[in-house]
């Protein structure tokens, strides 16, 4: 059985959503997921450091709680771990106390998956599996560096298709099965 690592934000809690509602709150401004074509979100709206440092202080006690899952991602983790053995590797929001406690309660309500099966930190590299699932480039980067003869898929998303990156992009659960299952 093939162990695969998961991240969680942008590919099963819907971050993006949000962290725009934050910044609708403080700037009165309505973006879409397609505006946050880079992975800094406040550079990517055009926010002032002012405006960024507000939004980014929104994130207090139960926001992390409160994210919603990225729709298709409670059943794709279903199929996903039917077959392979699936760790969270998780980088935590460190500016707010509880949020890897928030995260674990998270997880266990929407997926179903226990503390026993997660991971706390943005040393991803360091973490060993079969495969890697992650939305942020510069992790996926570093972890093929790190793993050369491993596989790692960068979760597409409008804040990641214009990186420069040679590997996996997909965010179908289903491709990302079918890669799995087919691992030598
Ligand atoms: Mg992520």
């Amino acid at each position: 059985v093939k162990t695969v690592l998961l991240d969680v934000d942008g590919v099963l809690a819907d971050f993006v959503a949000g962290y725009l509602q934050l910044v609708c709150d403080v700037t009165g401004l309505r973006f879409q997921h397609e505006n946050v074509t880079e992975f800094r979100i406040g550079r990517a709206l055009g926010l002032t450091a002012d405006d960024d440092r507000a939004v980014a202080n929104g994130i207090t006690q139960g926001w992390c709680a409160g994210l919603d899952p990225i729709p298709g991602a409670v059943d794709g983790y279903k199929k996903l771990s039917a077959i392979a053995d699936v760790y969270i590797v998780t980088s935590p929001w460190n500016k707010c106390p509880t949020w890897t406690y928030e995260r674990e309660q998270w997880l266990a309500k929407h997926f179903g998956i226990p503390h026993a099966r997660v991971l706390h930190g943005s040393a991803k590299h360091l973490v060993r599996g079969d495969v890697l699932v992650d939305d942020k480039t510069e992790t996926c980067v570093k972890w093929r560096d790190e793993h050369p003869d491993k596989t790692v898929v960068l979760w597409e998303s409008p804040w990641n298709v214009r990186d420069a990156w040679g590997g996996v992009l997909t965010n179908d659960w289903d491709r990302l099965v079918r890669l799995v299952e087919v691992l030598p």
